[in-house]
C-alpha cells in the first residue's frame, strides 16, 4: 500500500536516526554550537530549498498542516474562496475550511489535474486565491494558471503532496506560485509515516509561516519575539527523528525517480505496442512528471468497469478518496461529523456541492485506471500494478495481464 521511498528504507535512515538518538537530543530546536544537536530538521528545510530552488524551507508535521500554514500565511481566511479541483484528496479542501474560507470545486481535464479553461469560470469577487493540485504526480498546466492567477490578481497555492521532486519545463513543482506545499506520509515519493514541508520566495510570507507553525514564534525561535507575537499560532514543529529519516529519504530522491521512469517507460511501451488504440492521461510534462502511475482512459465508463473487474482493481470513480462525489463530508458541507458525541455543522456558504457538479470530472474519472509503478494504494484506485522492487519479468507478466483484459476495447 505504500509509496516509492517506503521501498528503500534502509540503512541510512537507521544510521541518521541512530545519530539523533544516541545524543537524546529530539527536538527542532538547539544551540549551534551544542554537539549534541544534530540540527536535523533545519537541514532538511536547507536542503531541499536549495535543491528546488527556493528561498525558504519550513518542516511541518504533515501535507495537511503544511497546507493550513500556507493558507494561513497567505492571509486566506474567513470570506475568502479557493478555487481547487473537485479530484484531489480531502486535506485540499478541508485545510481550505479549516481556515474558515470555502472551497469551489473546478473540473479536471484528460492530465486529470485542474482544466486551466474552466478556472475563469468560478472567479467571483471573492476569489482569493488557486490552489493547484499535482495529482498523481503529473505536473499541473502552469504556464495557463500562472497566467490566470497574474490575470486575476490572484495568489496561486500548489498543493504538492504527490509530486515531491517533479518539475515542470525545468523547474521543480511548488515554485509556480506564491507558496507550495508537500507530504511525506507513507503513499508519498518519501515518507517518514508522517510529515510535511512548506517552500516559498518572500520572506513575509516565510516569517509569517513560521509563526503560525510554531505558536507565534520568529524564524528558529531566539527568545527576542517575546512582547512581539503579532500572530496565533499552532504546534505543527517536525521532530528531529521525523527530519531524520527524512534526510536520508530525500538523499534518494533522484534514483527513486529514475527508477519509476524506467519501470514506466518499459509498462508503457508493451501497453502501447499491444494496444494501439488505448489512450493515456496526458501528461502536461513527461520528463517532470513523478511517474508514480501509470493512468490509464478506456473508451466508455462500461469498458473501463469490465476492464478493472477482470484485473481485481477500481476505476478512479470507484476507487473512493479523492473523488468529491465520494466525499459525504464535503457534500453535506459537514464540519463536523453527525450524531453524539458530535454536534454537526455547516460550514456557512452559498457555494454548492453536489453529486454530477463536474460532469467532465465525472466523465473522465469514470474511464480511468490507476496503474501502480511507484504507489500501491488501493485507496486511489492503484490496486493494480508493479512496484518499484518488481522485475523486467514481473512487468512483462502485469503488462501483458492489462493488455489481455482490454484488447476487447483497445486492440
Ligand atoms: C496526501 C495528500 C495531502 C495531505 O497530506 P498528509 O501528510 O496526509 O496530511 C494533501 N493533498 C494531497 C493532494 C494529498 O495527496
Amino acid at each position: 500500500m505504500p509509496g516509492p521511498g517506503f521501498y528503500f528504507i534502509g540503512e541510512e535512515e537507521e544510521r541518521e536516526v541512530l545519530d539523533v538518538i544516541r545524543s537524546g537530543h529530539l527536538n527542532r530546536y538547539g544551540s549551534e554550537d551544542d554537539p549534541k544537536f544534530k540540527k536535523k530538521v533545519y537541514t532538511l528545510e536547507n536542503e531541499v530549498a536549495r535543491k528546488f530552488g527556493a528561498k525558504y524551507g519550513l518542516a511541518v508535521t504533515s501535507g495537511t498542516s503544511a497546507l493550513i500554514v500556507a493558507l494561513q500565511a497567505l492571509r486566506i481566511g474567513p470570506g475568502d474562496e479557493v478555487i481547487c479541483p473537485g479530484y484531489t484528496f480531502i486535506a485540499s479542501m478541508s485545510s481550505i475550511i479549516t481556515v474558515g474560507a470555502v472551497p469551489v470545486l473546478a473540473e479536471i481535464d484528460d492530465s486529470l489535474t485542474l482544466d486551466p479553461n474552466d478556472v475563469e469560470r468560478h472567479i467571483t469577487p471573492k476569489t482569493k486565491a488557486i490552489m493547484a493540485v499535482h495529482m498523481l504526480g503529473n505536473p499541473c498546466a502552469m504556464d495557463e494558471l500562472v497566467a490566470i492567477a497574474n490575470k486575476h490578481k490572484l495568489l496561486l497555492i500548489e498543493d504538492t503532496a504527490q509530486a515531491f521532486g517533479g518539475m515542470y519545463k525545468g523547474k521543480y513543482l511548488g515554485l509556480f506560485g506564491d507558496i507550495g506545499t508537500y507530504s511525506f506520509n507513507v503513499y508519498k515519493t518519501i515518507n517518514a509515516g508522517d510529515g510535511g514541508l512548506v517552500l516559498m520566495n518572500d520572506e513575509s510570507v516565510f516569517k509569517s509561516a513560521f509563526a503560525i507553525h510554531d505558536q507565534g514564534h520568529m524564524p528558529l525561535r531566539t527568545g527576542l519575539e517575546v512582547g512581539n507575537r503579532s500572530i496565533i499560532g499552532q504546534n505543527f514543529r517536525m521532530n528531529e527523528l521525523t527530519g531524520a529519516v527524512l534526510l536520508a529519504q530525500f538523499k534518494k530522491l533522484d534514483q527513486l525517480l529514475e527508477r519509476l521512469h524506467s519501470i514506466k517507460k518499459d509498462f508503457k511501451k508493451i501497453l502501447k505496442d499491444e494496444l494501439p488504440k488505448l489512450q493515456f492521461r496526458k501528461l502536461n510534462d513527461e520528463a517532470g512528471e513523478l511517474a508514480t502511475l501509470l493512468t490509464v482512459l478506456l473508451p466508455s465508463k462500461e469498458a473501463a468497469d469490465a476492464v478493472a473487474k477482470k484485473l481485481g482493481t477500481k476505476t478512479i470513480s470507484h476507487s473512493g478518496w479523492h473523488v468529491y462525489n465520494n466525499m459525504e463530508q464535503i457534500l453535506g458541507k459537514k464540519q463536523v461529523a453527525e450524531g453524539p458525541p458530535f454536534r454537526s455543522t455547516e460550514f456557512p456558504t452559498d457555494v454548492v456541492y453536489e453529486k454530477g457538479m463536474l460532469p467532465k470530472t465525472d466523465d473522465i474519472l469514470n474511464r480511468a485506471i490507476n496503474i501502480s509503478i511507484g504507489v500501491v494504494d488501493a485507496g486511489l484506485g492503484s490496486g493494480f500494478g508493479v512496484n518499484p522492487l518488481s522485475s523486467k519479468e514481473e512487468i512483462r507478466e502485469k503488462a501483458m495481464e492489462f493488455v489481455r483484459a482490454a484488447s476487447f476495447c483497445c486492440k
